[in-house]
């Protein structure tokens, strides 16, 4: 048992009164016996009724029944020792004088007192009445006092032959009570503060040994009787002591201890009266609301929690149902000052007592504000999170799948189902179910992809499938998901991920299919076509202009002016058409004949497209600047050439008669991959209208007369450079110049985007 903390100096401290007060009382008892006799039994008596006070008075707080048992023992204890001390021999307050009376009223008082220490252990474990506590050492002494009165209370004392053996016997057997009462407290001893504990011990072995002391004189004024007087003293002292500090000194001790332990709850605490004012707060609810505890007792309970409320505490519930003392239900509030939101709760301190009004904690409430500002948020955030969840699932039509891939256990969102016609719910929860469900020539190619994904091979499980609805048909659905949890061997646990039916864009990606692959067959047989007619009508063509010029040669001279200029016209037109003929062939020829992309360094095209033109641009007087080294790209070479020809003819074709001609290919920033290049000249310029009319076959601008051409060329270079996946542009302006901007794939894309220098080349 781990003892109490008294100190050294405040146990040194409790003998000091006591044996003061006995050492007086000694040397009293030398010179005035009676007046030492009557101190002594006054003292006992005044103990024992301060006692009684004491302990009744605290009750209430201790709620201690072996105090009470003890009070209230002692109270009839006094009582029967305050007769006793009036009847004392010397005192003539009672007829006759003998010393039987007061030997046989100290023996009644004896007896209670060791019943009542006898008993009293009982009542740390068990619980007693004020009522029974009082009564039972009522009856004890009253019945004694009644004996007595009657004369049937065998003699304690006669004169002249000294005590009794009644009175001999009852001490002793008062003595073995004595023994019985500190040997049961002894073993009850757990329950008692071990202060306590020595002091009750050392009070019934003093009442012991005075009693002892009181079996061996026979003269009242004995010095043994001097001697048993004292140790009452002592006797009656320490059971002061051991009540007095138990009721009054331990429970600031408690309160000490419970103001500390009150501070270290970490939540805002307050206990608050009946008439809802705060009466104690703990140092959360300072730190808290940032107000001193002091400032906050006495406060309206309703100003701290509402501080932004008109109404006030008459309109508010909680404060409403403290007051009519109704149990009052936990709640959430937010406070505005704080920006906090807590969970109050209302805890009734004790039962409302009407008898105790001034008694601020009883029907009180203890208050705690739990801060719960971070668990709403959170909640707050999931649930906000759910909505657009669902919003997002509900909106997007898809439906949601939660794979346990060791159990096979499937979560099928609402949507999952019914976006197949099946009610909800219907599905088994199981991965079986839905594979049931997989079309059965797509079965295998899901198993491979989703393995690939679940062994980690794939990012992504993402596969196009069918799935079977309610009605037998079969829906197209766009599977995707992820695994989301692995063990530490890197199987998977656990995959979520979603389905989209897709059925109606598979049939118009299924229909745009079909229509691009007839386009595509009957832009070959138009191909072939022109390829055909263009290659079959050279012959015939050939022949014509043959025997024109055949005619004009033999019969020119016997055909008149009109005849011979007819002719003329004749020959002349079978030449452009043979041209015509010709560019068509070509034109047909660009996907049907073309060859194998290569690596081609675009100079070199460049500067074999520049040689060929050689004649023209001599003959235009041109300056024409290909800029070096130009980018290597992956295409037809020829057909590179015939671009760069036929962008550099025109250019020398459509020169202004005003102006110097230059030329110039060169390249421009272009998308990764591609290699854009640019060719610029200074020729008459196109009006914006015209932009995408040039590109079309058999487009031209102007007359025969003015500029010769068939309106194909521009059609080849688009058609060329479409065939290698890029794309021409132009930026034009009448009387200026233009610009034609085309792509090429990079042969290998390369990050040198560095405009290159120019080199001149001589025209
Ligand atoms: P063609 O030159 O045989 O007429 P193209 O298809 O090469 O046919 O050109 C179509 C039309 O585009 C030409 O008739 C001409 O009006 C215009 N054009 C082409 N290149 C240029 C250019 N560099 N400057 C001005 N106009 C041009």
């Amino acid at each position: 048992m781990v003892p109490a903390p008294v100190s050294s100096a405040q146990g040194s401290r409790i003998w000091v009164l006591p044996l003061t007060l006995g050492a007086v009382l000694v040397a009293v008892s030398f010179t005035a016996f009676l007046t030492f006799h009557v101190v002594a039994e006054l003292f006992a008596c005044v103990v024992g009724l301060v006692l009684f006070v004491v302990v009744t008075s605290t009750r209430r707080l201790t709620r201690n029944d072996f105090l009470l048992w003890l009070g209230c023992g002692y109270f009839w204890t006094a009582l029967i020792d305050l007769v006793h001390t009036l009847a004392y021999k010397g005192m003539h307050v009672f007829p006759g004088d003998d010393a039987n009376l007061p030997t046989q009223l100290w023996i009644a008082g004896r007896i209670v007192q060791a019943v009542t220490l006898a008993t009293a252990p009982l009542f740390l474990s068990r619980p007693t009445t004020p009522v029974v506590a009082f009564a039972v050492p009522a009856v004890l002494a009253a019945g004694q006092g009644a004996l007595i009165a009657l004369g049937w209370y065998p003699d304690a004392y006669r004169e002249g032959l000294g005590l009794t053996a009644f009175k001999i016997g009852a001490e002793y057997a008062i003595v073995a009570v004595l023994a019985a009462a500190a040997l049961l407290l002894w073993r009850r001893r757990e329950m008692l503060d071990a202060t306590v504990l020595r002091l009750v011990l050392g009070s019934i072995a003093a009442t012991a040994a005075s009693e002892l002391a009181f079996t061996l004189y026979v003269d009242v004024t004995a010095v043994a009787n001097i001697a048993g007087h004292i140790l009452k003293f002592f006797a009656f002292w320490l059971i002061f002591e051991a009540i007095v500090r138990t009721t009054l000194t331990e429970p600031f001790r408690v309160l000490a201890r419970a103001a500390s332990t009150y501070d270290a709850i970490p939540d805002p605490t307050l206990l608050v009266s009946r008439d809802g004012r705060i009466v104690q707060a703990n140092r959360a609810t300072a730190d808290e609301f940032h107000t001193p505890v002091a400032h906050l007792v006495g406060q309206p309970l309703h100003a701290l929690l509402h501080p932004m409320d008109p109404v006030g505490p008459n309109g508010c519930p909680d404060c409403s149902a403290i007051a009519a003392g109704l149990p009052v239900p936990q709640r959430e509030i937010f406070h505005p000052l704080t920006g906090r939101t807590y969970l109050v709760t209302f805890t009734r301190v004790g039962p409302q007592r009407n008898d105790a009004p001034d008694d601020l904690t009883e029907g009180g409430t203890i208050v705690v504000l739990h801060d719960v500002t971070a668990r709403r948020r959170a909640e707050d955030w999931v649930r906000t999170h759910a909505e657009r969840l669902t919003m997002a699932l509900d909106n997007g039509e898809l439906g949601l799948w939660d794979w346990n891939v060791q159990t096979g256990s499937v979560y099928f969102s609402p949507t999952m189902e019914t976006m197949l016609g099946y009610e909800p719910g219907s599905w088994e929860c199981h991965v079986d179910a839905w594979e049931r469900l997989v079309h059965p020539d797509d079965r295998a190619m899901v198993q491979a992809v989703l393995g690939d994904h679940l062994e980690g091979r794939t990012p992504l499980y993402e596969c196009e499938h069918r799935v079977r609805r309610v009605d037998g048909t079969w829906a197209w659905i766009l599977d995707k998901g992820k695994v989301v949890d692995r063990d530490e061997a890197g199987r998977a646990l656990r995959a979520v991920g979603t389905h989209t039916d897709i059925t109606v864009r598979k049939q118009q990606q299924q229909a745009l299919a079909e229509k691009s692959r007839r386009l595509e067959e009957s832009n070959r047989d138009l191909e072939q076509f022109a390829y055909v007619a263009s290659h079959d009508l050279q012959e015939p063509l050939r022949m014509v202009s043959g025997y024109l010029s055949l005619v004009r040669r033999r019969y020119g001279e016997r055909l008149d002016d009109q005849g011979r200029e007819f002719v003329n016209l004749a020959v002349e037109g079978s030449t452009r058409m043979a041209r015509l003929i010709s560019d068509l062939l070509e034109y047909s020829r660009i996907s049907t004949r073309g060859q194998e992309f290569e690596a081609v360094p675009a100079g070199e095209a460049g500067a074999a497209a520049v040689e060929n033109l050689g004649p023209a641009l001599a003959e235009a007087d041109a300056e024409v600047t290909v800029a070096a080294p130009l980018p290597t790209v992956r295409a037809d070479r020829a057909q590179l050439e015939r671009v760069f020809q036929n962008l550099v003819g025109n250019a020398i074709k459509y020169r202004a008669a005003d102006r110097p001609v230059r030329i110039t290919v060169g390249t421009e920033p272009a998308p990764p991959g591609f290699a854009a290049f640019a060719v610029s000249d200074t020729g008459i310029g196109i009006a914006a209208a015209d932009f995408d009319r040039i590109f079309q076959i058999f487009t031209r601008l102007h007359g025969r007369t003015e500029y010769e051409g068939t309106g194909i060329g521009l059609a080849v270079v688009k058609r060329i450079v479409e065939r290698h996946g890029g794309s021409i542009t132009l930026r034009s302006e009448p009387g200026v110049g233009s610009t034609f901007v085309f792509t090429l794939p990079l042969a290998e894309p390369a990050a040198s985007p560095e405009q290159p220098a120019a080199d001149r080349v001589p025209a």
